[in-house]
């Protein structure tokens, strides 16, 4: 079995629809999974309905339904238009928005939104497009099932951000998805979408449907993940900043994972965790160029040493935390973390020195408690005006000269802060967010134009 899963803009309309269905088509051998995320943009609408139903807002409430409804008829039309099924899809789409505008009504009467009601919300995008999906592919001659993912991705009730329970999906998921295919040639589900126990809809959070896919995939010990997206796999660094960036065919579970977490765009930066408890290669793959290689995403020992990208961070936020307390004592830094993890902020990148510790986080994260804590014991300075920037690369200790290469192209910027991960994956910089971009192509310039340097060198000339 392999799982497939199509983001927003590979079933953004009638034309991506039909390429990732002969995408799917060309796959049927291998039993394809897919999961599917919301058509693009329509998440995003999804936060906005919510957002009006938090303000009582029933009319601009109402009327982004109509956009909704609207846009998933049309396709429904244009996706169905020879096909018999077409009235039955159109009255399934007119169901679902009729009983998404009645939840928000009475989320608008009772004048309380939780969070339980908004990943209500939130999940019906991807209930839509699986169902026209669905419904598309059946029409195509591929006899495909529907499978509800709450059945299946069991998580935690936080429910805009659900924690999936490893063991309850994996127990789930080979059985349901066996179920459906029986007679089937391919079984389609959401991403995105998740359900506590007791079955209450909850979300894994922005861009949880690559999760999701290798939830999936770990639970049914699939051959392969793919991921389908609209680039070329995974490059070098961003192509909207960088210039001449190269893709990259190959890497290990941890520099994706690291390249996830550190800015770049790919892939959920969870996605890896279930493919590495079962050893699945993951494929990033584009869906508008099917016959492209894309990146295979493999088993550190499958994978060549050396650079494979820079990476960035624009919103971080960096702590500076001064104790002349800390001096030659133990127990500061517990301390310290204590106070993080009472307010589950998580860190990124630590350094410290004899009584300053500096920390990097995600700037999005609300950090006053914890800075009001720290403040009673020492001195803190909060700075929001850095960027990060991380080189990614397996065992890039071992390349000589590296950090003297990349030090030399940031001689145009101050650094203020400099960590190499223990993994050995990865060298991060803190700079000026005014710099960032600059330095990003610089630096980038130096390890993988200039030096015409290729992933397995063990040299940076
Ligand atoms: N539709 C969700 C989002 O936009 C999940 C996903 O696409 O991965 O965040
Ligand atoms: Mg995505």
């Amino acid at each position: 079995m392999i799982v497939m899963k199509f983001g927003g803009t590979s079933v953004a309309n009638c034309e991506a629809i039909t390429r990732t269905i002969s995408i799917v088509g060309d796959r049927l051998a291998q039993k394809p999974v897919v999961v599917v995320s919301a058509l693009s943009k329509v998440t995003d609408l999804l936060y906005r309905i919510t957002d009006c139903a938090g303000a009582r807002d029933r009319e601009a409430a109402d009327g982004y339904i109509d956009d909704l409804a609207a846009r998933h008829t049309e396709l429904a039309k244009e996706l169905l238009k020879d096909s018999g099924s077409c009235d039955e899809a159109c009255a399934k789409v007119e169901e679902i928005c009729r009983e998404l505008r009645d939840f928000v009504g009475a989320v608008c009467s009772l004048g309380e939104l939780t969070d339980r009601s908004r990943a209500r919300i939130i999940s019906r995008g991807e209930w839509l497009s699986s169902t026209i999906i669905c419904y598309a592919m059946n029409a195509r001659g591929i006899v495909t099932r529907f499978v509800d993912a709450r059945r299946m991705i069991v998580t935690s009730d936080c429910y805009m951000k659900g924690e999936p329970d490893m063991a309850a999906i994996a127990a789930r998921v080979p059985e349901i998805v066996a179920e459906a295919y029986s007679g089937a040639d391919a079984v389609i589900t959401q991403g995105f979408i998740a359900a506590t126990a007791k079955g209450e809809t909850t979300v894994l959070g922005r861009g949880g449907s690559d999760y999701s896919a290798s939830l999936i995939g770990m639970a049914l010990d699939a051959e392969r993940i793919e991921i389908w997206t609209d680039v070329d796999g995974v490059r070098t660094a961003d192509p909207r900043i960088v210039p001449d960036t190269k893709s990259i065919s190959r890497i290990s579970f941890e520099e994706a994972a690291e390249m996830a977490h550190f800015g770049a765009k790919v892939l959920h930066p969870m996605t890896i965790e279930p493919a590495v408890m079962k050893n699945i290669p993951v494929y990033v793959l584009n869906s508008m160029n099917p016959a492209g290689e894309g990146t295979a995403i493999l088993q550190s020992d499958r994978i060549e040493d050396g650079v494979k990208s820079v990476s960035y961070k624009e919103n971080i936020l960096l702590l500076n935390i001064f104790s002349t307390k800390m001096i030659n004592v133990s127990g500061f830094l517990q301390k310290v973390f204590a106070i993080f993890s009472q307010y589950k902020v998580s860190v990124d990148l630590i350094s410290t020195s004899e009584a300053n510790i500096s920390l990097t986080m995600d700037g999005n994260q609300d950090i006053d408690e914890v800075v009001k804590a720290l403040s009673e014991f020492a001195e803190v300075d909060v700075d929001r005006d850095k960027a990060q920037i991380s080189v990614i690369g397996k065992n890039i200790v071992n390349l000589r000269g590296l950090l003297k290469q990349t030090m030399a192209s940031l001689k145009d910027c101050n650094v203020y802060m400099i960590s190499q991960g223990a993994s050995f994956v990865n060298i991060s910089f803190v700079v000026d967010r005014s710099s960032m971009k600059d330095a990003v192509r610089e630096v980038h310039k130096y390890l993988f134009e200039d030096n015409g340097y290729e992933s397995g060198d063990q040299r940076i000339r």
